[in-house]
């Protein structure tokens, strides 16, 4: 296990280095965004931790730009700010999950092996998926509306192929976090919705009929209703 650090604050990355060291993770440290960039294009890594406010090239910048070349690469930002806004940019820039500083050391590792838990169990690439206009290939990793290629992210197309493989029955939260981000535990965080608005823009908007519903209190379905 290779995790490249992108991170400036020397205390926090002392504290991580150590940290995952003691783990038994093999981690490299870059103290900004240039020199993270150059380290995450110039080796295979299992897993990035992105500070999001960095000297040099910004942690979105260095996360868009991984994620370009490697749409395979799981991405855990950081933030201090807190703010819901930095948390979408930094999942629209491609990251699959986030955590606001500070943050307890054990729910680092559990976002980490979450993260990398996932990409190693990778279902084998299976038929295409359908509903009404809306094709989502996991084979070649493409999704279409209306014969219109849709761009998602990795997490939007973890997301929506889950839904997919479920259209026409109720999906929880709790089914959310356990399949889709390999969490066993709500974290009381808001990332579903936050990844529903996303699909719902990329899938839904401007389109019909409408397939992703939102049931309050119950969870989420896919289905053609107009
Ligand atoms: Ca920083």
């Amino acid at each position: 296990m290779r995790i490249l650090l992108v991170e400036d604050e020397p205390a926090v990355a002392a504290f991580l280095l150590r940290g995952l060291g003691e783990q038994g993770y093999a981690v490299d440290l870059a103290a900004d965004g240039l020199l993270g960039l150059h380290r995450a294009q110039s080796a295979p890594y299992d897993c990035l931790i992105l500070d999001q406010l960095l000297p040099g090239l910004s942690g979105l910048e260095v996360c868009r730009q991984v994620r370009a070349r490697d749409p395979g690469v799981p991405i855990l930002m950081l933030t201090a700010l807190g703010e819901t806004d930095d948390k979408i940019r930094g999942l629209d820039a491609g990251a699959d999950d986030y955590l606001v500083k500070p943050f307890a050391f054990e729910e680092l590792l559990a976002r980490l092996r979450a993260l990398v838990r996932r990409r190693a169990e990778a279902p084998a690439p299976a038929a295409p998926l359908r509903l009404a206009d809306l094709t989502l290939d996991p084979a070649a990793k493409r999704v279409e509306r209306a014969g219109q290629a849709v761009q998602l992210t990795a997490r939007e197309f973890s997301l929506l192929e889950y839904l997919l493989r479920n259209q026409g029955r109720v999906v929880s939260r709790a089914d959310l976090l356990e399949y889709v981000w390999g969490l066993d535990f709500d974290t009381g965080s808001n990332v579903i919705d936050v990844y529903i608005n996303f699909l719902r823009k990329k899938v839904d908007k401007g389109f019909e009929p409408r397939l992703i519903h939102t049931l309050v209190g119950m969870g989420y379905v896919l289905k053609i209703e107009n």
